[in-house]
């Protein structure tokens, strides 16, 4: 039982869960049955491992793809990890925060002879915006599955008109397509934490905006959603220097209604808004 052999290792080496690191361990074989299942693995794939942990999910990632580059932040975890995977010769270790790692430098390094690159990663639940925004820099990766905390994988995938849609849907929105393939308990960790999570399936997809300067346009994004009560035109105009005057006209002239919010706009529209603006 996995539950039994993750309270060993951690007894075994004096170890402890580390809140500090949102050191959850998954400990139900049916989800990590459900991650290996849909991450698309074969033997010509490389696999990116954000937090190891003890490895239970490593080793079964190793078993299905070519080999598994694993970040981990906890020193004390590098050491447990080099003995539980050391059958597994196509796993590299590297004691390091994943955000402060210079991942194009990496996948250059290691996956030169991959067809292609997944990430797979059971998140931290504080860190997870943050990776996710770096991970969608690094044009390789095509595919991430990755566990979070379920408030924010219905934002990720939060569509217009419902409380869920916020900037961060959007972005998403914009650059892949994204679903939430299973609810997970908490129940499914050692130690359980306060929320339950679900698992998400990220293909980054190519798509045909063609927005000119992309950090300006995220930096809309963000604008039209910076204050969720005040109208698009207020959230416009008090960041922009644009007179709400012409706004409105302009947003009339697109057919909507002068009070309109963000969350009511899809990123198709969100874009054409934009561009109306400032290309
Ligand atoms: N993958 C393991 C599992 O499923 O049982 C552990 C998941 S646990 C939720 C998160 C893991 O990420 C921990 O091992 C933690 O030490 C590691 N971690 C936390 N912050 C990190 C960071 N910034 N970079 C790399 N690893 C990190």
């Amino acid at each position: 039982m996995i539950v039994n052999r993750t309270k060993d290792i951690l007894s075994k080496y004096n170890l402890y869960a580390k809140k500090k690191y949102g050191q959850n361990f998954l400990i139900n074989p049916q989800v990590l049955n459900k991650i290996i299942d849909n991450s698309t693995l074969n033997k010509e794939k490389g696999v990116i491992e954000i937090g190891p942990g003890i490895g239970t999910l490593t080793e079964m990632l190793a078993l299905n793809s070519k080999k598994v580059l694993c970040y981990e932040i906890d020193k004390d975890l590098i050491e447990v990890l080099k003995e539980t995977l050391s059958e597994h010769k196509n796993i590299i270790l590297i004691n390091n925060d994943f955000l402060k790692v210079d991942l194009q430098e990496d996948i250059k390094k290691y996956f030169s002879d991959c067809s292609d690159i997944v990430v797979v990663a059971n998140l931290p639940y504080y860190i997870t915006t943050p990776i996710i925004f770096k991970l969608l820099q690094e044009e390789s990766i095509k595919k991430i599955i990755i566990m979070v905390q379920k408030e924010v994988g219905l934002r990720l995938t939060g569509k217009p008109n419902t409380k869920d849609y916020n900037a961060l849907s959007v972005l998403m929105a914009y650059k892949t397509k994204s679903r939430i393939f299973a609810n997970v308990s908490r129940n499914s960790f050692l130690p359980a934490p306060n929320v339950d999570s679900v698992l998400l399936d990220i293909e980054v997809v190519k798509n045909d905006y063609k927005v000119n300067n992309e950090d300006n346009f995220l930096e809309f994004v963000q604008v039209t959603f910076m204050q969720r009560r005040k109208t698009l035109i207020n959230n416009i105009s008090a960041y922009y220097s644009i007179e709400k005057e012409d706004l409105m006209k302009l947003i009339e002239s697109l057919g909507y209604d002068k009070d309109i919010r963000a969350e009511s706009l899809t990123v198709e529209e969100i874009v054409n808004l934009y561009k109306r603006l400032f290309e």
